[in-house]
């Protein structure tokens, strides 16, 4: 029965990592929400390409980035599927290269509220489904992380490394702070991976460029970063709280 399956809600689940979560889940049995921001045609063509495969799958709209888009998000899977077992914070975004001190503050603000204040609200919303706290079933949450946290990201986007040191702090406390409640929280802490966030921060040639630098001398592919996190997800990881798994070549 349809209703006997477990759910999955991706953030930014539409293009990239994202999206390889969402086509490995829902191979593996879990009815998914699929969320973007305003690419409605990749998102719909995912949507299509797994209902084609026999998945059960929707796409839902909204920005991470405003607590009203966090919340019709989560309140749009409530109504398609009744529960939530799986929740994966991805949605991310970069910005165009630059040093610390050529940062405005709308960069600066834009930057932690879609990274680090949206990656909060989506797991206030999941633990308040989730946790057996108020009266959940318990469940997995999986926060996608960057090696950026430890790497810095100097010349390029140190903001978005520290966006991303604030997910590995949250993930940690978030673990401990719901261990007794059913619900483990991991992070992803991928490398170089090739997707189009690259370009999106001007950069479409980043993959290229840096691929020699890497210890296996290529980027890590999306797949590669969502085997990982369906692996954290799933009961095999049942005493697997708080880690952050480097999926990032050696990097
Ligand atoms: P991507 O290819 O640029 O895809 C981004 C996805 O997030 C899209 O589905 C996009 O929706 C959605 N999105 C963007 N802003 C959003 C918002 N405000 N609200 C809701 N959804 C939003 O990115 P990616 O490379 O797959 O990255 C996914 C995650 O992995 C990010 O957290 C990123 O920081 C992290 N990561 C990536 C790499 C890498 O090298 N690729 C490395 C380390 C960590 P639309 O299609 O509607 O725009």
């Amino acid at each position: 029965m349809s209703a006997d399956r477990k759910t999955l809600l991706v953030t930014g689940g539409s293009r990239g990592i994202g999206a390889a979560i969402c086509r490995q889940a829902s191979e593996a049995g879990y009815r998914v929400a699929v969320n973007y921001v305003s690419n409605q045609s990749a998102a719909d063509a995912l949507v299509a390409e797994l209902k084609g495969a026999g998945g059960d799958a929707f796409a839902v709209k909204g920005d991470v980035g405003h607590e009203a888009g966090v919340i019709a998000i989560f309140e749009a899977v409530d109504q398609a599927f009744g529960r939530l077992d799986a929740f994966v914070n991805n949605a991310g975004i970069v910005d165009a290269k630059a040093r610390v001190d050529e940062m405005s503050v709308a960069r600066l603000e834009r930057m932690m509220r879609i990274n680090v204040v949206g990656s909060f609200l989506c797991a206030r919303e999941a633990v308040k489904r989730m946790s057996t706290r108020h009266g959940g079933q318990g469940g997995a949450i999986v926060n996608i992380s960057s090696a950026a946290a430890r790497l810095g990201s100097p010349g390029e986007y140190v903001d978005y490394a520290a966006s991303k040191g604030a997910i590995d702090t949250m993930t940690v406390g978030l673990a401990r702070e719901v261990a007794l409640e059913g619900i483990r929280v991991n992070a992803i802490s991928p490398g170089i991976t090739d997707t189009e966030i690259h370009a999106s921060g001007g950069q479409p040639d980043r993959v290229a460029r840096m691929q020699d630098l890497l210890p296996m001398k290529r980027a890590g592919t999306a797949d590669e970063v969502a085997g990982a996190v369906l692996y954290l997800l799933s009961d095999a990881a049942s005493y697997i709280t708080g880690a952050i798994l480097t999926v990032s070549g050696g990097r």
